[in-house]
């Protein structure tokens, strides 16, 4: 499938760069678009350019349908009212509530107004969703969704039972194969060739046979995903450690909001797979070890749908006070066995088999242990709701990357703003994939010439791999890995205080510093497993430090930011973007800010205020 070029073989021939006295010998390809990343995000983007006649190629570490979003559960968000009344304002009032303030509040209009037609348009494509009696897409209530500006409940999330994400990403993987792009599947992307401030394509690795790649590109889109894996304890895959956004870090631009990290309140005790808000969603509730249903005190109204920020820290708080359950009293039960074992078994299949295989329990009998856990990244690369990547020169704040485009967990719209409701991940990324994917064809003229790259294209990820390939210090990368995840997991959790993160800027840095000291053993460009994750690493203590600035920084509680010392959201000084960029060789952070977008796209519903807390 791949175009394997002509003027490459790995023995070096003429003219092949050097690094260190090795020749890394250049396969080249020349493509309209190149899209990093498979799930949701970037299938969706490849589909699209490849239907506009772009040349386009998706390059992808795993296989495309192994790709994080196969493990999405619960649904996609769109108000189709097919269980009750909904429409698209109710759900853009339910998403700029949801990232208390923080989203850009066109990106949120374009998102839920065109939120319908592309659930329908997956529809088309052939996603089997689940159906109501009368044959329409079947819709389960999430956290967070309301009906009339918050008065009722709304079931607005699309589900496919509880394996909603695999059918999607197997729907848009089956698609994009209708059209010509071309997939290069266990490509490892390193580093993006940037060109006086503009991005001309990117560099990546054969993980099969160890040949090099440079990929030319009028667009290069990333779509690789979150970095739940700088925590301990998450519900990501282990593929999700940030690429993208590390590469991003690296070529001198900024990233978005990195301190707004979510946590989904059941995550399997231990194990930290997750057990979806849908269960909630179809009726099951939390309690804690004197028996009571808590979120009644917390959450009046939403109660056990209350959005996510809110329930993880009253299960914190109860698990603080000495009511968690268990030995350790250091978890929460969460009830499915009150339910209908028929719905049980149609509706959530899935978490039914998690919770026998992982906590060992019969959800129609038992109730399943579960506690926070690390789910989703608010924050990530800025862009317009064109998926253009934004970076802040002089005044503007605005300024575009010329040649850079970002969608999906890796992009920040940014429609979550500090907190994402469940089920508007998906919607994010089918929806932003389809507009980059319209960019694309609005923007980039068909076969259009490519200028000579610079002639050191690529020499930064040659040198960045040799690097690594031949690291020969006292530590091997998983230490380093783990030394990371604990000092996150304890020093930037679901509280937070000035102290506790003031310890952990000091770690966090350490752990940095570490890596002069690293050691790879395998030597070898193929199926080198060490290289691949001491790359993977080194792209997630980037992010790590990032998030752990921003929290110090971050003197308020907004959304999934929770600061003890700080209580209160504070409009007047902190309803603004956190911008934060990383010099990878000095190790120091650079703090700055954009506004919110605080207008909307149309005067269909006006600027949404902001509001005193009350769930
Ligand atoms: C367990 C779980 C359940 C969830 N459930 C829901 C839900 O019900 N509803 C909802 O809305 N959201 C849900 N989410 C969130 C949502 O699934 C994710 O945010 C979303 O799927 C991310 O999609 P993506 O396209 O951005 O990236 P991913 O699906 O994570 O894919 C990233 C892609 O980038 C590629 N890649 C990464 N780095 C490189 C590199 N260096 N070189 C080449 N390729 C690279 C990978 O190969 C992969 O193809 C859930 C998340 C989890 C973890």
């Amino acid at each position: 499938m791949a175009d394997t070029g002509k003027n490459g073989g790995n023995d070096g021939g003429p003219g092949a760069p050097m690094i260190n006295g090795r020749a890394y010998p250049f396969i080249d390809h020349t493509y309209d678009v190149v899209v990093v990343g498979a799930g949701g995000s970037g299938l969706r983007a490849t589909l699209g350019c490849a239907e506009a006649g772009l040349k386009t190629a998706c390059i992808t570490k795993v296989f495309p349908t192994r790709s994080h979003t196969v493990a999405a559960q619960g649904g996609i968000a769109a108000s189709l009212g097919n269980m009750g009344p909904d429409d698209w304002r109710w759900h853009m009032y339910d998403t700029v509530k949801g990232s208390d303030w923080l989203g850009d509040q066109d990106a949120i209009e374009y998102l839920c107004r065109h939120a319908p037609a592309a659930v329908y348009e997956l529809e088309h494509y052939g996603l089997p969703f689940s159906r109501t009696e009368d044959g329409r897409i079947y819709q389960r209530p999430f956290g967070g969704m309301t009906t009339h500006y918050g008065k009722g409940t709304a079931q607005r999330t699309c589900a496919a039972a509880d394996r909603t994400g695999h059918a999607m990403l197997h729907t848009l993987y089956g698609q994009s194969l209708r059209h010509a792009s071309e997939f290069f599947i266990e490509y490892f992307a390193i580093d993006l060739i940037m060109e006086d401030g503009a991005c001309r394509g990117v560099v990546a690795l054969c993980m099969d046979d160890g040949t090099l790649h440079r990929f030319r590109a009028h667009r290069t889109i990333l779509a690789t995903g979150g970095y739940g894996r700088a925590y301990f304890s998450c519900t990501s895959a282990h593929t999700c450690t940030g690429d993208g956004n590390a590469m991003v870090l690296r070529a001198g631009l900024p990233l978005q909001d990195m301190e707004f990290v979510q946590f989904h309140p059941t995550g399997i005790y231990g194990a930290g797979c997750l057990i979806t808000e849908g269960a909630r969603g179809e009726g099951g509730y939390l309690v804690n070890s004197e028996g009571e249903r808590f979120m009644e005190r917390y959450a009046p109204h939403a109660k056990d749908l209350a959005s996510r920020d809110v329930v993880s820290r009253a299960m914190t708080i109860e698990i603080r006070e000495g009511r968690g359950v268990g030995k350790n009293k250091d978890h929460i039960f969460l009830h499915l066995d009150h339910l209908d074992p028929a719905v049980l078994a149609e509706r959530l299949p899935g978490i039914s088999e998690s919770a026998r295989i992982f906590a060992g329990v019969d959800v129609t009998r038992e109730p399943i242990p579960v506690l926070p856990t690390v789910h989703y990244n608010m924050g990530g690369i800025p862009t317009n709701y064109h998926g253009e990547v934004l970076t802040k020169i002089g005044d503007d704040p605005d300024a575009i990357v010329p040649g850079l485009m970002a969608v999906g967990e890796a992009a920040c719209v940014s429609v979550h703003g500090a907190n994402r409701l469940g089920s508007n991940s998906l919607i994010d990324l089918v929806v932003f994939g389809r507009a980059v994917g319209l960019r694309c064809a609005a923007t980039v003229e068909r076969g259009e010439r490519h200028r000579d790259l610079p002639k050191d294209a690529g020499q930064n990820a040659l040198e960045r791999l040799d690097r690594f390939r031949y690291a020969s210090g006292g530590t091997p990368t998983a230490q380093l890995r783990l030394r990371m995840q604990k000092v996150m997991q304890t020093n930037c959790a679901v509280f937070r205080t000035g102290e506790v993160l003031e310890e952990g800027k000091q770690l966090i840095h350490e752990v940095w510093a570490a890596g002069d000291d690293i050691r790879v053993t395998d030597r070898s460009l193929i199926w080198n497993t060490d290289l691949i994750e001491t790359l993977e690493y080194d792209n997630l203590i980037a992010q790590a430090v990032v998030t752990m600035e921003g929290a110090a920084n971050r003197t308020e509680s907004r959304g999934a930011h929770a600061r003890e010392d700080f209580p209160d959201r504070d409009d007047r000084n902190w309803m603004k973007h956190t911008l934060a960029w990383a010099d990878p060789h000095s190790r120091t952070v650079r703090i700055d800010y954009r506004p919110v977008h605080t207008y909307t796209m149309s005067n269909d519903i006006q600027y949404i205020e902001p509001k005193a807390r009350v769930y």
